[in-house]
Parts: C-alpha cells; sequence; structure tokens
C-alpha cells in the first residue's frame, strides 16, 4: 500500500507523545531518591546554617558569614556560578552582642527575655522598680507623659499564657481531601496586600516605641504573644527600630510575676542590661548558584528554586527558614551528585531581608525579571520556566498551591505522581501568600510555594526562641529534597515552560527613557 507524505505525518503525530503528555525519567528519578534517602547532607547543611551560623538576621555579621558559608559550600559541590547578590541595605546593620534581665527582689530570678531586633542596647547596666504603663495606642499616652523618664517600663496587660497545643500536626487526611478539591480560590493575597498591610502597620508599629523613646524610658519590657516560655521577638516596624528606647520581649508568665507583684504593691526590683552594634556595609545579599543547561536550544532557561535565607533573631532561625534553604541546597547537591543533565539550567536562590519585607527576592525579580510597578519586561522574563519556594518550617510536601494557575494542575500531577506514596500528590487551588513566590507572581512568573504539614510551625517556632534545630525533622528535610530534585529536574526537561496566567497589570506608568 502507498502511503501519501501527509498520511504518514499523520500517523507519527498519532503514535508521538502528545506535548501535553509528561515524560517522567523514571530512571533518575531512582537515582535521585537513592542519593537523597541514601546519602542525604541536608542535616549537615542545617547544623551548619543554625548552630553554626545561625541566627541569620539580615544585617548581622552571622547572616553574612552563613551565606558566604552557602556559596562556598555550593561551589564545593561543583555548582557553576556561585556567588552573593547583593544591594544597599535600607537599614544598618544589627548584631547582638550582650544581655541579661534579671529580678533582684521580691527575689532573686533570672529572667526569661530577648531584646527585639535594630532596638539600641541600654545605657550601661539599669536598675529600677518598673513602672506598668499598658499603652495600646496614641490614646493612652496623654496618661503616662511626662512620668517615664529614667524609669524601665513594662507595656502589656496581665493575661493568662497563651494555651495553644504545643503537638506537632500533620494534615490530616479530611485537611489533604478539602485542599485538594477545593473549587474556589477567591481573588489571591497578592504581593500588593501585604506590602500596603505593612505600611499601615509598620506606621501603627512605631508609634508606641517613639512615645517611649521621646519620653525617656531607660528601657521596655512587653510580653510575648506565646506561653510556656516561648519568646515570640521580632523587631518594633523596621525602619525606625533604631530609634525606639531599648524594648525587650519577656516570656508572658514572667511579665505575668511582675506585673502581679506590682498590682498587689509589692515592689519588684528589676536590673538589666542590653549591647547591640549597628554597622554599615552590610552584605545581606543573595546566594545564587546554578548548574548549567545542557541542551544547546534550551540551557538559556531557567528553572529557579529558592526560599528566604534569613531569619529572626532569638533562635537559630532552624524552620524558618534553614529547613528551607537546606532543602534547597540539598536539592542541588543531589542533582549534581547524580550527574543530572538538565536541558534548562537549575538555578538556586536563597534571598535577605524576607523578613523585612522580601527585600532579596524583590531585588532579584526587579534586576533579572520586571519592574514591578511598571511591568516593564527584561529579557530573562520570557526565559524563567518555573520558580519553586520552600518556606513553610520543617514538615514534609504535601504537593503544591497552584496559586490560581489552573493550567499547571495536569503538569503537576504527573511531575508528582512518582510521590504519591510519599504522601506528596495534593494539587490544591488556594492560594498562599507570606512567602517569597509572591514577588515572583507579582510579576507574572509561574510561581509556586510548596503545601507542606505544619508540625510545630505555628504553635511553637515560628519566629521565637524555640526555632532551633531540635525542631526540625530529618525524614521531612530528606523527603523534600528528594521532591523537590525531581520536580526541578523534570520541569527542567520539559519541551514547553510551565504555562503562565495573564500578565498583571502595570501598577504606575512608566517612566519615558
Ligand atoms: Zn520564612
Amino acid at each position: 500500500m502507498h502511503l501519501s507524505l501527509s498520511t504518514l505525518a499523520l500517523a507519527s503525530a498519532l503514535l508521538a507523545p502528545s506535548p501535553a503528555e509528561e515524560r517522567i525519567d523514571e530512571e533518575t528519578i531512582a537515582r535521585i531518591k537513592m542519593e537523597g534517602f541514601q546519602r542525604s547532607q541536608v542535616m549537615d547543611t542545617l547544623f551548619q546554617l543554625t548552630d553554626v551560623y545561625g541566627p541569620r538576621l539580615h544585617g548581622s555579621e552571622n547572616y553574612d558569614k552563613a551565606a558566604l558559608w552557602s556559596r562556598d559550600r555550593l561551589r564545593e559541590w561543583g555548582l557553576d556560578s556561585a556567588e552573593i547578590e547583593s544591594w544597599p541595605s535600607p537599614v544598618p546593620g544589627w548584631s547582638l552582642e550582650s544581655f541579661s534581665i534579671e529580678l533582684l527582689e521580691p527575689s532573686y530570678q533570672r529572667l526569661l527575655g530577648y531584646p527585639m531586633a535594630w532596638t539600641p542596647g541600654t545605657e550601661g547596666v539599669v536598675e529600677d522598680v518598673p513602672v506598668v504603663a499598658s499603652i495600646e495606642g496614641p490614646g493612652d499616652f496623654e496618661a503616662h507623659r511626662g512620668k517615664l523618664r529614667g524609669r524601665i517600663v513594662l507595656n502589656g496587660k496581665l493575661e493568662s499564657a497563651d494555651g495553644r497545643r504545643p503537638e506537632p500536626e500533620r494534615l490530616t487526611s479530611d485537611q489533604i481531601a478539602r485542599l485538594g478539591s477545593a473549587i474556589d480560590p477567591g481573588r489571591p493575597r497578592d504581593y500588593w496586600d501585604e506590602e500596603a498591610e505593612w505600611k499601615a502597620e509598620e506606621a501603627k508599629e512605631l508609634t508606641i516605641p517613639r512615645f517611649f523613646r521621646e519620653e525617656g524610658a531607660k528601657a521596655v519590657l512587653q510580653p510575648s504573644s506565646r506561653g510556656r516560655g516561648v519568646l515570640r521577638v521580632m523587631s518594633p516596624g523596621t525602619f525606625g527600630a533604631s530609634e525606639s528606647a531599648p524594648t525587650f520581649v519577656l516570656a508572658r508568665e514572667h511579665f505575668n510575676r511582675l506585673a502581679r507583684l506590682v498590682d498587689k504593691g509589692i515592689r519588684p526590683r528589676l536590673r538589666l542590661s542590653s549591647a547591640a552594634a549597628f554597622r554599615d556595609g552590610v552584605l545581606g545579599g543573595n546566594v545564587i548558584a546554578e548548574i548549567a543547561g545542557a541542551d544547546p536550544r534550551l540551557k538559556d532557561e531557567v528553572v529557579l528554586i529558592g526560599g528566604h535565607f534569613d531569619s529572626w533573631h532569638s533562635g537559630t532561625g532552624a524552620t524558618d527558614n534553614a529547613a528551607g534553604a537546606a532543602v534547597m541546597m540539598e536539592a542541588m547537591r543531589i542533582l549534581e551528585a547524580v550527574g543530572a543533565k538538565p536541558r534548562r539550567t537549575i538555578r538556586i536562590g536563597l534571598w535577605g531581608g524576607e523578613e523585612q519585607g522580601y527585600w532579596g527576592s524583590k531585588h532579584h525579580v526587579e534586576t533579572h525579571y520586571a519592574s514591578l510597578s511598571t511591568m516593564e519586561l527584561k529579557p530573562e522574563h520570557g526565559r524563567l520556566a518555573a520558580y519553586y519556594n520552600l518556606d513553610n518550617g520543617t514538615g514534609k510536601i504535601r504537593g503544591v498551591y497552584l496559586q490560581g494557575n489552573e493550567a499547571a494542575r495536569p503538569i503537576f500531577e504527573r511531575l508528582l505522581e512518582p510521590f504519591a506514596y510519599l504522601g506528596a500528590a495534593t494539587l490544591t487551588t488556594e492560594n498562599t501568600s507570606g512567602t517569597d513566590h509572591l514577588l515572583f507572581d507579582a510579576a507574572g512568573l509561574p510561581a509556586f510555594q510548596f503545601l507542606q504539614d505544619p508540625i510545630e510551625y505555628d504553635t511553637l517556632t515560628h519566629h521565637t526562641n524555640m526555632d532551633v534545630y531540635d525542631h526540625v525533622s530529618e525524614d521531612d528535610l530528606k523527603q523534600a529534597a528528594v521532591v523537590v530534585a525531581s520536580v526541578a529536574y523534570l520541569t527542567a526537561m520539559r519541551e514547553e515552560k510551565l504555562p503562565r496566567k495573564p500578565l498583571p497589570p502595570p501598577r504606575s506608568p512608566r517612566t519615558k527613557s
């Protein structure tokens, strides 16, 4: 039988896998699993980022040392172009050098507390019977004006300690089913919603610290929002924190003891001190490295994986976000170790200044991809295949938040199939916010945060003194590293980049050049 050329073309088109069909390279995935499960180095990376170089507050010397260590480790593993991508820091560097909080009378007790970031140190050792102020807003200022000069102020109310259950939690099968079958994600909370909230909050948050400073308070102690000795410590605002009075977060139970004593007319005598160093020349940058793509046609396209590298300062930033950073580094190590030759370049980005408002990822997006306000696109915008972020604690990966990108669903269904047995295959139409993928999303790039088990993130570790190595689960990090390595690899191998949502409209007009 004679077949015309067009019939042949039709026949081969029918036999060839359709472009929409994902090709899963089972052999490489098996090697990724063996490397990640049997020869994992993720806990050593975590140890370095927490016990050795933690905490990693943006602008602290530790942050810079940690970033340089990670860059060097990525180089040792054989990655290409490992470097620090820096930008001028909008705030001075700040490192805590020492502090002490003691109760002298009615009986001696060393109190559990921590200075808030960027607040100045005390003028030497300060001793006083504290004044209780309970200032919640400017409406309370008048009653205290002129009465706080040279005093230690307890600002807060006697309230029972947070009774939240600290047991580690995993997503239940009911929760997974609900997430997986969610239909309407609602209007996604985007970067601009968060920025507007911060700006409003920043102004509000600094009103009270500025009042204490103006009134000449020697130090301010406020209760932790957590009970059971857990200190949740951040900074009062960011940009004006260095102009507040020396400010400490005190364990709720210890704050309550002081407040009860004052209430009953028994004078507690406090002695406290703190020393903090401000410095210029902050590195504070992003750690970047890559495995170069092997396909001449696709090597300029990039699959980017990342998470933030900085942390708050009262713990060692283990679950927020040394866990995510260690997993992303491990994913790169695994790919290098198994000799993966991805068609596209696979790049890692570990972002600085996330806790202060996504400074690192914002700088990266605006340098490489687009101006977020004018939506002026740079050439690299067309070459980003996908961005994958990890920043919700130690919990293993349970799936992906689609972030309103429904076209990506059938692709992820296939990419995550090899990990269904590890519970990692849920796709939810729900959005998530609060981390660096939002910046890429705001630039109209396909960006995703993985769905993770909560474990103790909300109940214990998030921004607290208990965010330490001990609360990280080794098996969960191994699972996450293998899932990320595979998803990044498969994304780098497929014919097309991941589909995109429509480009967001510009927020402000382009300036004429
Ligand atoms: Zn985080």
